[in-house]
């Protein structure tokens, strides 16, 4: 009788060796991210900086004919852009038109122009500075607000070094670490939730979502973690979760039913003290305390423009209507001829959006009248749930490991490779 020994070797071996290499891996998947600026792009200049880029000048607006056999011609230009070339994109009237170095203007108009194969290539909306990108870019006119929409696709570990760099506050392994798995997380929500299903891409470079400019702010140090952390998430109940993560708690931390009004068991209010007595983690941050003066005349002004809809719901003053264990304002009352509650998260997007990111930083302040001001007294930058990342980075300091901080700020999470 034959052995069947060879048989047997021949699977383990596929078992043990090859099968995991076929094992999806989430770093690898592809994202669709969609790059705003402030200001509407009606222009764009692109150059190659490494590699060559397939440029494909896809559906023209009008048909391409040709003339002599009266027949139409291919939908889709395509063409070489080498090292160091530049081309120009400008929005036109019906989509977009592109002009190749020193050719005259391409008579042609298209809705769509893709860029592909490339290392890495530079995009200019004047008068913004330059992005650095690799991956796949598409243009197309953005018809709501006359605008170039620019879409860069690129897998989730360059995305992940790119927004890591970008939100960096630490240069301590443990922490920084901790702060990828968070994102890496949060970025695989977004997508596996399909948040921005409406917009046709997983994500967003808005406030909302992730900071992303591209990959010219890369840094050393998430660069190499990222790699070291490979295809790990935060998950509870063998459910990927939504991390939230802020600057700076100011030394309490508030749960997630008080501030969104959504109960999430891994978003609990607690001291971000890692043992009692000891001193908060996140006292060494610039914004565990914070002052802004304002005049009086300035709050009535921002009341009157962020709230007003019609005479007779003129806003002229507010007051904290709910405030949290954590000193955090929860809900407000606006008040003028007639009166309504909003969020106290809410609030503060208003207050920053009016007097600047920087003057209000957390819902976490009291108010002291002044003859013809008004103090503001604060504490810590952000909304205060769930994993503070200086206290991370303070609690790195103190020796604890990138699990024991995950843990400590998402207790009854456990992180899991791929997913
Ligand atoms: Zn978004
Ligand atoms: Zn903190």
């Amino acid at each position: 009788m034959k052995s069947k020994l060879p048989y047997y070797l021949l699977l383990l071996t596929f078992t043990l060796i090859i099968s995991p290499l076929f094992a999806a891996s989430c770093d690898d998947e592809l994202f669709k991210v969609l790059v705003n600026l402030e200001q509407p792009k009606t222009f764009a200049r692109l150059q190659s900086y490494s590699g060559n880029w397939t440029v494909i000048l896809a559906d023209p607006v009008e048909k391409l004919r040709d003339k002599e056999q009266n027949k139409e011609l291919s939908r889709s230009v395509s063409m070489t852009l080498g090292e160091t070339q530049d081309v120009l994109i400008t929005l036109s009237q019906k989509g977009l038109a592109f002009r190749a170095g020193n050719m005259p203007e391409s008579p042609f108009e298209y809705k769509r122009i893709i860029f592909k194969g490339g290392d890495l290539i530079s995009v200019t909306f004047p008068p913004s500075a330059p992005m650095l990108f690799e991956g796949e870019l598409s243009f197309t006119k953005d018809a709501d607000n006359f605008s170039i929409r620019l879409i860069n696709q690129l897998p989730l570990n360059r995305l992940l070094a790119a927004v890591a760099s970008q939100e960096a506050f630490s240069n301590n392994s443990q922490a920084v670490k901790a702060h990828i798995i968070a994102l890496r997380t949060k970025l695989l929500y977004f997508k596996r939730n399909s948040l921005h299903k409406a917009e046709g891409v997983d994500i967003c470079n808005q406030r909302h979502c992730v900071k992303y400019q591209g990959i010219g702010s890369n840094k050393t140090l998430p660069e190499i973690l990222v790699k070291h952390t490979a295809n790990k998430v935060l998950t509870y109940k063998n459910q990927i979760i939504l991390p939230r993560y802020h600057h700076t708690c100011g030394g309490k931390i508030s749960s997630s039913e008080s501030v969104y009004g959504i109960k999430e068991p891994y978003h609990i209010a607690q001291a971000d003290v890692y043992r009692h007595g000891e001193a908060e983690n996140c006292m060494h941050s610039p914004s565990f305390r914070w002052l802004i003066e304002i005049n009086k005349s300035e709050l009535e002004t921002f009341l009157s423009l962020s709230y007003a809809s019609g005479a007779s719901y003129l806003y002229t003053s507010w007051k904290p209507e709910q405030i949290n264990n954590e000193e955090r304002i929860t809900s407000v009352k606006i008040s003028g001829k007639s009166s309504k509650i909003i969020s106290g998260i809410e609030f503060l997007k208003k207050l920053q959006k009016f007097f600047g990111s920087k003057s209000f930083k957390s819902a976490r302040f009291k108010e002291e009248v002044m003859s013809r001001t008004l103090q503001y007294t604060g504490k810590g930058e952000g909304d205060g749930v769930g994993m503070c990342l200086y206290g991370a980075d303070g609690l790195a300091k103190k020796g604890k490991t990138t699990i024991e901080i995950l843990n400590f700020y998402y207790p009854g999470t456990e992180v899991k490779t791929n997913y």
